[in-house]
């Protein structure tokens, strides 16, 4: 038996009750090894539903945020997803898991390398660059889905118009404090049907569609 399968399958049963559904979120969270995309110093608390640190005031989002959010996106095999927020890897790690094909920006260089070394040591390809996600990564636009790991002030203008009609788009909005997720498909070019989940809290989403650096470290103002 593989290291920490128990505690892998009691985490899986939890997101079951907690109301995830989708079989293929849960088979790759049953698979993809959490443990590896935490610090050392946090690995017996790797399958615990909370978000941990990994460094440079960022976190790796709760096992249920992550859940929620990957069933939202409807992903399925061969979609060309754009994740903005690289953070550990994690959440990569389970959109390749699911056959997607990922694209992942992340504001900092470090997180991004250790994230990028330890996906490929798991086998999956996931292509990934630092910048700013807020304003997406038109290079490999339109996208299925757009995933957004940090919170953001307002729906980001770039993201919608790198989404494909029939995409999703999720993606945490409020202030600094408390956020809701909101689930976005495009209808057309010119509609979009929201829907809102609340009571959730992310790191900043910092760019040019995102909040300033400063206004992150006055809480808003
Ligand atoms: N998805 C990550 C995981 O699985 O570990 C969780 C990421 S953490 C909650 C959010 C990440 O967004 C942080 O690593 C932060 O540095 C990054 N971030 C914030 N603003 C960004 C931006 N404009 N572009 C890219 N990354 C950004």
């Amino acid at each position: 038996m593989g290291k920490f399968e128990d505690e892998r399958k009691a985490m899986v049963e939890l997101l079951r009750k907690r109301g995830i559904k989708d079989e293929n979120v849960l088979r790759a969270m049953e698979k993809v090894p959490r443990h590896l995309f935490v610090p050392e110093a946090f690995i017996h608390y790797a399958y615990e539903d909370s978000a941990l640190p990994i460094g440079f005031y960022q976190t790796i989002s709760q096992p249920y945020t992550v859940a929620l959010m990957t069933e939202a996106l409807e992903v399925k095999p061969g979609d060309k997803i754009l994740e903005v927020g690289t953070g550990s890897g994690y959440q990569a790690a389970i959109l390749a898991e699911m056959g997607a094909k990922v694209f992942t920006i992340e504001r900092f260089e470090e997180l991004l390398k250790t994230a990028l070394e330890t996906l490929s040591k798991l086998g999956y390809n996931v292509i990934g660059m630092v910048g700013d996600g807020s304003i997406g990564w038109s290079e490999f636009a339109p996208y299925d889905g757009i995933i957004v790991t940090a919170a953001a002030p307002k729906i980001p203008k770039s993201l919608v118009n790198q989404l494909k009609v029939n995409g999703h788009l999720v993606i945490p909005i409020g202030d600094l404090e408390v956020q809701e997720l909101y689930i976005i498909k495009k209808i057309d070019e010119h509609k979009l049907d929201i829907k809102k989940k609340f009571g959730f809290k992310f790191v900043p989403l910092i760019g040019k569609e995102g909040w300033s650096e400063e206004k992150s470290k006055n809480n808003g103002r």
